[in-house]
C-alpha cells in the first residue's frame, strides 16, 4: 500500500517538474497605464519570452453592469523579438469618454512562435484627474463622497443628505442600495465640463448607475441645491441597479418621480405650477412623459412636477411593495401597460384617470384625441435651476465592443380603434340592415298583393 502511495506522490512530482519545465517562460514587466485624463489611457508592458513572440493582444475594459461579457482587445504594434516594448493608447473620442471614477482593467494576452499563450495578472486603475487634490470620507457603506473644494463640514453635510436620502429611499420607495456609490462632488459646473469630453450644456449633475457613479457641481456656496440633487442623483443609481436588464426599460416620468419624489415636498414655486396645470387644464398625458421630456423651459418643468406628483400618488396610495413590483416587472421585460396592470390592475390610461381624480384636475381628454407626444430626448437626470435650457441627457458610455445602445425611446400603441372608424361602421351596418329590411318587406308586400288578387278572383 505504502509503496503504491510513493509511486503516485513520485508519479505526480515528475508531471509537476515536467509541466513546469515545458511552460512557457514568458515575462510581463513594467506592467502600467499612464492617464492622460479626460483624453486618454496609455497601457504599456515590456513582454520577454523563451522564444519569439507571435501577438501581444490587450484585453480592457471598465468594470460596469452589462447585458453580457464584455471584452474590448486591441492589438498594439511591436518589432518581433523575444524582449518586446507593448504599448496601446485608449483615445477618449474615439470610443466615448469614462464618468470621473471608473473603474479601468487590462490585461496581456501573449503568444510565443510555438502557439504557446500566457495570460498576464488584471490590473486596475481609477480613471480620474489628478489636477484636484481629491479628499475622500465615507459615512457608510454604500456612500462614498469624493470632493477637493470646501472643507470637511461641507462634505459631511452633502454625506449626511445623501446618507438620508438613501434612508428615505429605502423606508419610502422600497430602493435599496446593493453597491457602494462613488459621488465625485466638483467645485462648479466648469470643472465638470472639464471632467468630461462631451458638451453639457446642462447643468448640476450625471448619474451612472451601471458603474454607481453620480457626478456633481456643487459649490460651497450653493450647498441648499446641492442636497438636493444629491440625492437626486443617487436615486437614478438606484432605480438604474433595481430595474438593471437588457429586456426592459424604466418611463421617464417614473424614474424622474422616484427621483424628484426622493428630494422631498415640491417647492412653492413648482407646486403653483402644477396647481395652475391643473385649474388651466393643461396637464401633460402620462404618456407623453413616457419617454422623453419637453425641451421647452416652462413645459420640462412641468414635466418633472408631474411625474413628481404621478409617483406621490402610487407610493402614497398603494404603498411601497406595489412600486417594487412594478419596477421588478419592468426589470423582467414587460411593457409599462402590462407591468401596470400587473401591479395596480390599472394600465397608463386607467393610471391617468385614478391619478387626475385624485389631485381634482379634470378627466383626461378622450382617447380619440391624438396623444401628445414629445420629441423624444434624454433628459437630464437632475432637475434644472429655474429657467435653465434643457439639453439632451449625456449619453453614459460603454466601451468600444459593446453591442448594447441606448433603450429606445417607447412609442404609445392605440390599443382601440379610433371613434370615427367604429362610428363609420356603425352606419355601414345600419344602412345595410335597412336595405335587406326594405327587400323582405318588398317581398312580404307582394305576396300578400298577390293573396288578395287570388281572392279577389
Ligand atoms: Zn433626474
Amino acid at each position: 500500500m505504502l509503496k503504491t502511495i510513493l509511486t503516485i506522490i513520485l508519479g505526480l512530482s515528475l508531471l509537476t517538474i515536467t509541466t513546469a519545465f515545458n511552460y512557457p517562460r514568458v515575462t510581463v514587466a513594467n506592467n502600467e497605464a499612464v492617464l492622460n485624463f479626460p483624453e486618454s489611457v496609455t497601457f504599456s508592458a515590456i513582454v520577454t519570452s523563451d522564444s519569439e513572440i507571435r501577438s501581444i493582444v490587450l484585453e480592457y475594459g471598465n468594470e460596469q453592469q452589462t447585458c453580457g461579457e464584455v471584452t474590448a482587445k486591441a492589438f498594439p504594434q511591436f518589432s518581433p523579438g523575444k524582449n518586446v516594448e507593448a504599448k496601446w493608447t485608449w483615445e477618449m473620442r474615439q470610443s466615448g469618454s469614462l464618468p470621473p471614477g471608473a473603474f479601468l482593467w487590462w490585461r496581456w494576452r501573449v503568444t510565443d512562435a510555438n502557439g504557446n499563450e500566457t495570460l498576464s495578472e488584471t490590473k486596475t486603475i481609477t480613471w480620474l484627474d489628478d489636477i484636484h487634490d481629491w479628499k475622500f470620507m465615507s459615512n457608510s457603506d454604500f456612500l462614498r463622497l469624493h470632493w477637493y473644494e470646501g472643507d470637511q463640514s461641507f462634505a459631511i453635510d452633502l454625506a449626511k443628505f445623501a446618507y438620508n436620502g438613501l434612508l428615505f429611499n429605502e423606508t419610502q420607495s422600497g430602493l435599496k442600495a446593493e453597491a457602494p456609490i462613488n459621488i465625485y462632488i466638483y467645485a462648479d459646473t466648469k470643472d465638470l465640463q472639464d471632467a468630461i469630453l462631451y458638451e453639457p450644456s446642462w447643468t448640476g449633475g450625471q448619474a451612472f448607475p451601471d458603474q454607481d457613479i453620480v457626478i456633481l457641481g456643487i459649490s460651497p456656496s450653493d450647498l441648499d441645491w446641492g442636497r438636493d440633487a444629491i440625492v437626486h442623483e443617487l436615486t437614478h443609481v438606484l432605480v438604474g441597479h433595481q430595474t438593471f436588464s437588457c429586456l426592459g426599460d424604466v418611463p421617464t416620468w417614473l424614474n424622474e418621480g422616484l427621483a424628484v419624489y426622493s428630494e422631498g415636498e415640491l417647492d412653492s414655486s413648482s407646486q403653483r405650477q402644477l396647481d395652475e396645470a391643473i385649474r388651466l387644464d393643461t396637464l401633460l398625458t402620462v404618456r407623453s412623459l413616457s419617454s422623453g421630456f419637453s425641451e421647452v423651459a416652462d413645459k420640462a418643468n412641468l414635466s418633472y412636477t408631474q411625474s413628481y406628483s404621478l409617483t406621490k400618488f402610487l407610493l402614497e396610495t398603494y404603498g411601497q411593495e406595489k412600486m417594487t413590483a412594478l419596477l421588478l416587472s419592468l426589470r423582467d421585460g414587460l411593457a409599462i401597460d402590462s407591468a401596470l396592470l400587473q401591479a395596480y390592475g390599472f394600465d397608463i390610461d386607467g393610471l391617468e384617470d385614478a391619478w387626475r381624480q385624485a389631485i381634482d384636475a379634470r378627466p383626461q381628454p378622450e382617447s380619440t384625441q391624438p396623444t401628445e407626444v414629445p420629441t423624444p430626448t434624454f433628459v437630464p437626470t437632475i432637475v434644472p435651476v429655474s429657467g435653465a435650457i434643457l439639453a439632451n441627457q449625456i449619453t453614459p458610455t460603454t466601451i468600444p465592443t459593446s453591442s448594447f445602445g441606448q433603450p429606445t425611446p417607447e412609442v404609445p400603441v392605440r390599443t382601440a380603434p379610433p371613434l370615427w372608424l367604429t362610428l363609420t361602421l356603425l352606419g355601414l351596418c345600419c344602412v345595410f340592415l335597412i336595405l335587406i329590411g326594405m327587400v323582405i318587406l318588398g317581398f312580404v308586400v307582394r305576396n300578400q298583393n298577390l293573396k288578395e288578387a287570388k281572392n279577389v278572383e
